[in-house]
């Protein structure tokens, strides 16, 4: 994986796209956590999707499938999840080799900082 455009499918560099929420930036929107967390998928970095998942919900740890291969990130639409607001929610399509992932996530504000709370799918 270079670096020739994020993963989350935005045309910046990854250092300058999610790479900055990875090193610890704080993710201004739900649609931007999202993203970073699709993009954190791809690069396998467990302990970022740890903590930006709420602690509610958030499992002890993550089972990559070392046979699954992302190729792509769609946003479909959001609710709310604004810097004005403190719940949002974001329905996408992940795209894998082999089929796609058609999810809606909320998302929460946990002291200031955007988390997944959980997501429900939509179809195959
Ligand atoms: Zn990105």
């Amino acid at each position: 994986m270079t670096t020739r455009s994020c993963p989350c499918g935005l045309p910046q560099a990854y250092d300058q796209c999610c790479g900055r929420y990875h090193l610890g930036a704080a993710a201004p929107t739900a649609e931007a956590l999202m993203r970073s967390r699709y993009s954190a998928f791809v690069k396998r970095d467990e302990g970022y999707l740890l903590r930006t998942w709420h602690p509610r919900t958030r499992p002890a740890r993550v089972e990559f499938d070392p046979g699954m291969r992302w190729t792509g990130l769609e946003i479909l639409g959001t609710g709310d999840g604004s810097a004005f607001h403190t719940t949002g929610s974001v329905t996408f399509r992940a795209s894998f080799r082999g089929g796609s992932l058609h999810e809606r996530s909320r998302f929460e504000r946990v002291a200031g900082a955007w988390v997944y709370v959980d997501g429900e799918f939509l179809d195959q």
